[in-house]
């Protein structure tokens, strides 16, 4: 991670770099950059055309700040707006952003800006790797966890009747383009959500990052700026890193999938009704207690890790209506199931984890029943 300095009146950025073969890009974290995104995109593009494609409640609180400044940098730009939420996060809606690009004539060389939380960003990024066969792509992320894992790694996408994120590609972005100052209009909910991820980074490659997250998580809940912004570039860096080592996910970026396996059953088994953040919390609570009963973690560390989830306002046990069965069973269907083995990461100290295909399933569903305590 560097630090610049340059002529801007905002704070000094801090910028990550992408280096992937054939592509590399840097993630600019910066307060106060949403009303200077114009600037840094006529660096990464020489060309001046540029669509914002926002939901229908970030469009409304950031897009005009964002096409203002492209306007300012000398883009032709103009927002398309599609529904909010995770339900929305379907083919369908790419189709609409297919039509709104292909009516306003969109050229190869237009820039597609993905502005909002994961949803958007998804379904943007795999509109822009999509239509007339790939355009450039910026990510404007606007929610904690689009900001640090989202945004971060080029995985683009819809949700199936079959499945989460069934239906997608990878398309790296041109640059990302991160402003913490975006999270204040954000509910704290969604906070909470994001710093579920920013644990999760921490468990699986950084002791350090959490043993800080645990004496500053009260600083990141209460928005204090300079510490956000530390901790997203933190973050964005050891997902960055993960990411440069296997861009396709052939191997070790299924590190990241801690907590997620478990995660993304109880969202299906729940209809949904557990949010992304708080069913990765519960999750990586699911995967700790396993990975304590195999015997890989000790209690202690365990307790640490439950606590970080709890104090980051995230729940730690599950609504007694979605049931242990249908979370078993939306496991034994996930995508990352191979030769009808289930592959768990699990962490086997603070900072380290592990993948296993051998855990038995009567381990996996305790596992899941603690969430029930
Ligand atoms: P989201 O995109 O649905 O955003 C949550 C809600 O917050 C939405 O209603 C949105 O309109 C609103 N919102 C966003 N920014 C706001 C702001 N600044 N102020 C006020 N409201 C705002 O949810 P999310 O948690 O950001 O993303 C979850 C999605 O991300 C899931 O679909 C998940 O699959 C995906 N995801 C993708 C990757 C990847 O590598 N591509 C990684 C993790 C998660």
């Amino acid at each position: 991670m560097k630090t610049v300095h340059c002529g801007s009146m905002l704070p000094t950025p801090q910028i990550v770099s992408v280096r992937l073969p054939g592509q590399s890009y840097d993630i600019r974290v910066q307060p106060g950059l949403l009303a200077e995104v114009g600037r840094e995109i006529a660096a990464v593009t020489k060309f001046r055309r540029a669509f914002v494609v926002a939901d229908a409640t970030v469009g409304p609180l950031h897009a005009p700040a964002v096409v203002n400044s492209l306007h300012l940098a000398g883009f032709e730009a103009s927002a398309i707006e599609v529904p909010a939420g995770e339900t929305h996060k379907t083919l369908a809606t790419v189709s609409m952003i297919y039509d709104a690009l292909l009516q306003q004539r969109i050229e190869r060389s237009s820039v597609v800006i993905g502005l909002g939380g994961g949803v958007v960003g998804d379904m943007t990024g795999f509109a822009s790797a999509t239509v007339l066969r790939g355009v450039p792509l910026v990510q404007i992320p606007t929610t904690l966890l689009a900001m640090v894992d989202a945004s971060v790694g080029g995985k683009t996408g819809v949700n199936h009747a079959a499945g989460k994120n069934l239906i997608g590609s990878f398309h790296q972005p041109i640059a990302v383009l991160i402003d913490p100052q975006a999270l204040r209009t954000l509910p704290s909910a969604s906070i909470s959500e994001g710093l579920a991820e920013c644990i999760k980074h921490e468990i699986i490659r950084d002791r350090q990052g959490f043993d800080m997250l645990e004496q500053n998580i009260g600083r990141a809940l209460n928005l204090d700026m300079a510490y956000l912004a530390d901790l997203i570039a933190h973050n964005v860096a050891i997902k960055a890193r993960v990411v440069e080592a296997d861009p396709t996910e052939r191997g070790e970026r299924a590190h990241l999938n801690f907590g997620h396996t478990f995660g993304h059953a109880i969202e299906k088994a729940s209809n949904l009704a557990v949010a992304h953040g708080a069913a990765v919390g519960l999750g990586m609570c699911a995967a700790t207690h396993v990975a304590e009963e195999m015997k890989m973690i000790d209690k202690p560390s365990q307790a640490r890790i439950v606590e970080l989830i709890r104090s980051a306002n995230l729940p730690t046990t599950m609504p007694a209506s979605v049931s242990c069965d249908e979370v078993y069973s939306a496991m034994a269907h996930d995508k990352k199931v191979e030769a009808g083995r289930l592959r768990l990461v699990l962490p086997d100290t603070i900072g380290h984890v592990v993948i296993r295909d051998d855990v038995p399933a009567d381990v996996i569903r305790r596992g899941i029943g603690s969430l029930h305590r």
